[in-house]
């Protein structure tokens, strides 16, 4: 029998119109796909209708399949001779795992194809109004994982800690008091503006705007659900001046082609 293939693809942050190309394209040439909970249900649609679909989402406390058996499954089918896609929120080598993935193909001589994706943090920037460079504000951009381990991060704060750069943090819902609380014990002010955007580029949009003294509260208030990107710097005060996306306009979004 011979091998297949698989396309590691990233599909962006949710809105389909944020797909590349090539994306598409290998979501046409596939004959089974294999998704995560990140890809949204408009870029879903767009598969063709006899794929076969398998979910492999991985929800916090909920991994519905284990890394290492979604590894094994595109091996196997590869060697059935199918042509597996492998969908993914944003960019697959963003915190994406798409690394390891790959690895397991490699040494088992599988070939593969990556396509980059549009990651959370750029997606959500744009729609959001928040160059996450200026030059009047932020130098440098750093993405980082906000995701706890035994109830703390792992990060370098004193470098994160540092003026004139702007922080991206994914995964950092549930850990957002100890990252406000930890940037300001190295140094970051207080008065830092900070935001965070749920399930940026969709209809379901919605933005909070605080310091890192007021960020925690203010999302708790506001009742935010996953997924969720938290970004820190003075570049987030542009966020009132040079917001455009509004999630209700989607509807005319026609009209803009
Ligand atoms: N590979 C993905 C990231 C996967 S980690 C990428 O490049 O974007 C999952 C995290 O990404 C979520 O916890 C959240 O922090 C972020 N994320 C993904 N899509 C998002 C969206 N539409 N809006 C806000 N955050 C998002």
């Amino acid at each position: 029998m011979s091998m297949g293939e698989v396309f590691l693809v990233g599909t962006g942050p949710g809105d389909p119109d944020l797909l590349t190309l090539r994306a598409l394209r290998c979501m046409q040439a596939a004959d089974v796909v294999l998704y995560d909970n990140l890809v949204s249900e408009p870029i879903r649609a767009l598969l063709p209708e006899g794929i076969e679909r398998i979910y492999v989402g991985k929800e916090r406390a909920n991994h519905t399949m284990r890394q290492q058996s979604i590894n094994a499954l595109m091996v196997e089918l590869a060697q059935k001779g199918r042509r597996v896609l492998r969908l993914k929120g944003g960019d697959p080598f963003v915190f994406g795992r798409g690394g390891e993935e790959i690895e397991t193909l490699a040494e088992h001589g599988v070939p593969f194809q990556v396509v980059p994706g549009i990651t959370a943090a750029l997606g959500v920037a744009a729609y959001c109004g928040i160059p996450l460079t200026h030059r009047d504000y932020a130098q440098s951009v750093t993405f980082v994982t906000g995701h706890l381990q035994d109830g703390s991060m792992d990060l370098d704060w004193i470098a994160l800690a540092r003026p004139r750069q702007t922080v991206v943090i994914y995964m950092g819902l549930l850990g957002l008091p100890v990252l406000c609380e930890q940037l300001i014990a190295h140094g970051r002010s207080a008065q830092t503006p900070a935001a965070v955007i749920q399930q940026g580029t969709q209809p379901t949009q919605r933005v909070v705007t605080a310091t890192l003294a007021t960020l925690a509260q203010r999302v708790q208030t506001e009742g935010l659900k996953p997924p969720t990107l938290i970004i820190v710097g003075e570049v987030v005060l542009l966020h009132d001046k040079l917001r455009w996306f509004q999630p209700s306009m989607e509807d005319d979004s026609a009209s803009l082609m």
